[in-house]
């Protein structure tokens, strides 16, 4: 992003800075720089937004939108919703998402804000199930005239999005660094750590950093307890069918964009929805940076992974750059029961007794 005026809120969608979380280095005794990509600071509040901008105007490119006309059907935990009706806002498109019942009121509120249409469904419906929400997406889009579901799922974009934009800043952020007695710094990116929900995220940053920038880089994907997308497959088997709160990550299918290429991930983690929250209290507190559920998922999978045997040796390595995906913010959560816990249950400041004692005198 140039300083120059932006046309439009698409503008100020990703260009996301790449943060140092040093004091949670700290605090696991890590010798590695620990950096954090903060997704909440795209226009939208979420990683998604760069999808949706991508398949948006892929299929103006092809002629598969019409504004005034096409209405756009997604089924979304919300984010790639967001992304989307903000983007349809700008450009005159109609906007349609379908939303499993678990997903926040916060991301309701805001498709509705930004003009959409919002359709709740069953969150324990099975993917292919006639009221889930891609089944009544589909249902919608056979009956709807000009109607287009850009499908998230199996859209090239979608990881392509994450090649072409989210690795590359992060390679950009990690080379224009340099390594000084301070920050030591390989120069480059070698292990980085991203939850998978359609898992287009992880798909394109490993290609973007595989293919162009280290062949060595270590891919770690995290996948919550009761989902089926890490591999190997036993690895789902114990939590087979829980339910999760965590939002944005997780399927009991596995998408096309997802790749199943045991090169491109190298390690799978199951992650709970307890570590992540606590993961995200840490992040809000030690490093003030006000992410969501998922981003604790991503971090407490890098932390856990960083102590295993094969995450070790770099752990130990001053200059090794770890890089974990913050992919949205806490403002899709403020009513969520966790989060409030968290916020409201912390415990007391070391202030509290003096401020206790001032407020007693007469
Ligand atoms: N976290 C959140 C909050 C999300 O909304 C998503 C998107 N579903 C993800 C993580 C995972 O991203 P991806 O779909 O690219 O795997």
């Amino acid at each position: 992003m140039t300083a120059a005026i932006l046309d439009n809120a698409l503008g100020a969608v990703g260009h996301t800075p790449l943060i140092r979380l040093d004091k949670i280095a700290k605090a696991y005794d890590l010798k590695c720089n620990l950096l954090g990509k903060v997704e909440y600071m795209s226009a939208g509040g979420s990683v998604k937004d760069r999808i949706a901008k991508a398949m948006v105007e892929a299929a103006e490119r092809e002629g598969k939108l019409i504004p005034g006309k096409s209405v756009v059907i997604e089924p979304t935990s919300g984010n790639t919703g967001i992304g989307l009706a903000m983007a349809c806002a700008i450009k005159g498109y109609s906007v349609i998402i379908t939303l499993p019942n678990k997903m926040s009121l916060e991301k309701e509120a805001l498709l509705r804000a930004l003009g959409a249409e919002v359709i709740r469904t069953p969150t324990e419906a099975a993917w292919d199930a006639p009221e889930s929400h891609i089944g009544v997406a589909q249902r919608l889009q056979r009956e709807i005239p000009h109607a287009i579901i850009l499908d998230q799922y199996k859209n090239v974009n979608n990881p392509l999005a994450h090649e072409y934009t989210t690795g590359p800043e992060i390679v950009a952020a990690v080379e224009a660094t340099p390594s000084t007695s301070a920050h030591p710094s390989s120069g480059k990116v070698d292990v980085i750590v991203a939850g998978a929900g359609t898992g287009g995220t992880v798909t394109g940053l490993s290609r973007a950093i595989k293919k162009k920038h280290n062949k060595e880089c270590i891919v770690v994907a995290a996948d919550p307890k009761g989902s089926v997308l890490a591999l190997p497959n036993n690895l789902n088997d114990e939590d087979a069918g829980a339910m999760y709160v965590v939002e944005g990550i997780g399927y009991d299918f596995v998408p096309d964009v997802l790749t199943r290429d045991p090169t491109e991930i190298d390690y799978w983690l199951k992650t709970g929805d307890e570590e992540s929250f606590d993961a995200v209290q840490q992040l809000m507190r030690k490093e003030g940076l006000l992410v969501g559920g998922s981003s604790g998922s991503a971090l407490s999978g890098a932390l856990r992974w960083l102590k295993s045997d094969a995450g070790r040796p770099i752990a130990e390595t001053e200059g090794k750059n770890v890089v974990v995906l913050l992919p949205d913010g806490i403002r899709n959560y403020m009513s969520k029961p966790w989060f409030l816990k968290i916020a409201m249950e912390a415990e007391p400041s070391p202030l509290a007794g003096t401020i206790a004692q001032i407020l007693k005198k007469p």
